[in-house]
């Protein structure tokens, strides 16, 4: 009886949702609100956006600082619309903190750049700074043109994690860009890690990080994993010490997102 019962229900439903199916217009699937933000995008996909934050426009680092003493402004080079890195000024951040967030910056490597390896061009853009000195998520920064290294620590790679999934190096001498995704990890109340951080990059405008999981912040020695919980922080440049001549930053903007 019961099961009658049902097989008389399930026929019925699947009838109602038959029916329904041959009443379905267009119009059901269409979604007229929330109306997405109007805003207007750049002369090019390099340009900022109206709704971007500007963190560098070619004329001052007022939105950075020095990492070794966050009072004290970032003290390296601004000239011709150019950041270039004074390695004895050490790492600069952002005075802002940011959670996700999308961002483009524009990096170039010297043109006669002589070192190999490691120590040809490096810097980094620390997606997340976590503390002072080299603490945070790094994507690297380095000369990767034709210069052999290690695959996770080559140009566009989540340092010493993910290798970029091609390599998309300019020669020493032309800008080169950088888009970066970035969904910032979640914590727990008590600390523990509720999800951890994702990034897509774009180098060049050629996808190298696709959705990449990351491990914890960047370790240079042994394994990473998230050990401290942290919410928004600022976006860091490395200033690396190797004896290559400086690298220059420019046209750098972010757009937080939810
Ligand atoms: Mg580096």
């Amino acid at each position: 009886m019961m099961h009658k019962i049902l097989l008389i229900a399930a026929v019925s439903l699947s009838l109602s949702q038959a029916v329904k199916a041959q009443n379905a217009k267009p119009a059901d699937t269409e979604l007229w609100t929330p109306v997405p933000a109007e805003i207007t995008p750049g002369k090019t996909p390099s340009d900022a956006p109206s709704d971007a934050t500007i963190l560098f426009d070619g004329k001052n680092l007022d939105q950075w600082v020095s990492v070794k003493d966050p009072k004290a402004p970032a003290g390296w080079t601004v000239s011709g619309d150019i950041i270039t890195v004074n390695k004895s000024a050490g790492n600069i951040q952002t005075k802002q903190s940011f959670g996700n967030y999308q961002l483009h910056l524009e990096w170039k490597i010297p043109e006669n750049i002589k070192e190999e390896g490691q120590a040809k061009g490096n810097s980094g853009l620390f997606l997340a700074s976590t503390g002072p000195g080299d603490d945070g998520y790094e994507l690297q920064i380095l000369d990767s043109y034709k210069n052999k290294t290690y695959v996770n620590g080559q140009a566009a790679s989540i340092y010493k994690q993910t290798p970029p999934l091609v390599n998309a190096n300019k020669k020493p001498g032309e800008w080169q860009t950088y888009d970066v995704i970035w969904k910032a990890p979640v914590f727990n109340t008590d600390g523990s890690l509720k999800s951890p951080a994702y990034v897509t990059v774009l180098h060049n405008g050629i996808l190298v990080q696709n959705h990449t999981e990351l491990k914890g912040p960047t370790q240079y020695i042994g394994q990473a994993s998230y050990k401290k919980p942290h919410g928004p922080s600022p976006i860091k440049l490395q200033s690396h010490g190797d004896p290559s001549a400086p690298i220059s930053f420019r046209n750098i903007w972010i757009r937080e997102m939810k």
